[in-house]
């Protein structure tokens, strides 16, 4: 596929954003935090594919899994076979992410795993009602996009589902209402908002979210799909909180960034209550749940984050990085704060009131009245070989999310570097 096939039969808008942004590089080859290009350039991966690279691009333990898996020439996928890969990653994950999630959906996408989520809890509870939370993102599919805490997403694309309600993120007071007023199957939110500018919830909110869904009958779903794998310091961002969640989604990450895998764990009760007899065994199924690569992806995955101790090690590495980037930055005007937990952090920007405007800041802001923040994660990649983002429903935080087997170094360099691209803009 060469540059002008890729313009005549994918994207040509997207193609022509990323020639704006000076990132239409070819690599040609990816390991760990290192992404090697064409033209002899080493980039230092602070995006992680949006929190997918969490054991690192191209991890030879998992990779090495995924071969040795094809070569048994086995049933990749036949769909009339008990996939015996699937009980075991199933039960790794119940054992990680809590005892009483003992029941687990397997699918290809975070979407696909919150549609899996607004179904079940319907059949469960008998009622239609979703809460979601203000600047929330779990997804682009119709289910998915009617919970989008951003109507950018939503526009032009018809109807979205009935019976859904938005709550700020992080407010207790403003719960109780659309539980009492309505009949609501679940609450759904992140536990650390990751589109919405990397908004972590405050101390108690999600025992209290959990609490009043009891109350009312309503589930409490956490949408792990950014915040899980370890990312954020403990398996799941929940465990941070003690919360029990009745049902968990996890994708993303959960298969290495090698291959599609995503899993939705609840109760036992819930996954009766859709599955419950051999008629409706397939009411809800998906081609590729369950398949040899996936399952296989993810337990590799499983053993690497595990011996690694990833968690432990996006905690502290975190923690450290929030610090320094507070000391270091908080002389600068359009730096307002850092944020985060683990390694999944934000640094959130003001609107400076004199820049040094080199680059084409009209473009940007043609684009987005926030997107001045792009200006530094575009001179961060050309100036410092360090790719990034701003969040997608937040133009004014840079995300910063590298792979967690990111050396102390590694993140020694970005430190300077972000020093250094602020110094450069500001007047
Ligand atoms: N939930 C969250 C919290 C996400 O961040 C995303 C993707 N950014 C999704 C769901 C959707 O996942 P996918 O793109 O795999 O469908």
């Amino acid at each position: 596929l060469t540059d002008s096939t890729y313009r005549q039969f994918v994207n040509p808008e997207w193609a022509r954003l990323l020639e704006l942004l000076g990132m239409n590089i070819k690599y040609r080859r990816c390991l760990g935090t290192e992404l090697y290009t064409e033209d002899g350039r080493t980039i230092l991966d602070f995006l992680s594919g949006y929190c997918v690279h969490n054991t690192g691009h191209n991890h030879p333990y998992i990779v090495e899994a995924l071969i040795r898996e094809l070569q048994t020439s086995g049933p990749v996928m036949l769909q009339s076979n008990i996939a015996y890969t699937a009980g075991t990653l199933a039960e790794r994950l119940t054992s990680l992410t809590g005892p009483h999630l003992t029941k687990t959906f397997f699918c290809s996408s975070g979407s696909e795993g919150v549609e899996a989520v607004i179904k079940f809890a319907r059949v469960f509870t008998g009622r239609n009602g979703i809460v979601y939370a203000k600047g929330a993102f779990h997804g682009l599919t119709c289910g998915a996009l009617s919970l989008m805490g951003d109507p950018f997403w939503k526009e032009g694309f018809g109807p979205m589902l009935p019976e859904t309600y938005e709550i700020p993120f992080g407010d207790i007071a403003v719960l109780e209402a659309p539980l009492q007023q309505h009949k609501i199957a679940a609450v759904v939110l992140e536990p650390l908002q990751g589109e919405a500018g990397i908004v972590p919830a405050p101390p108690g909110y999600l025992a209290a979210v959990e609490r009043l869904c009891k109350k009312h009958g309503a589930l409490f779903v956490l949408d792990e799909v950014q915040t899980g794998i370890g990312r954020t310091g403990t398996f799941i961002a929940g465990h941070r909180d003690n919360v029990q969640p009745d049902m968990v989604v996890l994708a993303k990450a959960l298969s290495g960034g090698l291959v599609p895998v995503a899993a939705v764990l609840m109760r036992d009760d819930i996954y009766k209550s859709v599955y419950g007899s051999l008629k409706k065994s397939i009411i809800h199924t998906s081609t590729f749940s369950e398949n040899a690569l996936s399952m296989r992806a993810g337990l590799a995955t499983l053993d690497v984050v595990e011996s690694e101790n990833l968690a432990a090690r996006a905690e502290y590495l975190g923690t450290e990085l929030r610090a320094q980037l507070s000391q270091r930055l908080s002389r600068f005007e359009m730096f307002s704060e850092v944020r985060g937990l683990g390694l999944l952090n934000g640094i959130v920007m003001q609107p400076p009131t004199s820049l040094r405007l080199r680059i084409p800041f009209q473009t940007f802001r043609a684009i987005h009245p926030g997107m001045f923040g792009q200006m530094l994660v575009m001179r961060l990649f050309q100036h410092h070989n360090i790719l990034s983002q701003m969040c997608g429903n937040n133009f004014m935080v840079i995300k910063i999310a590298p792979p967690l087997v990111i050396t102390e170094d590694q993140l020694g360099h970005y430190l300077d570097a972000i020093e250094a691209v602020m110094e450069t803009v500001h007047s």
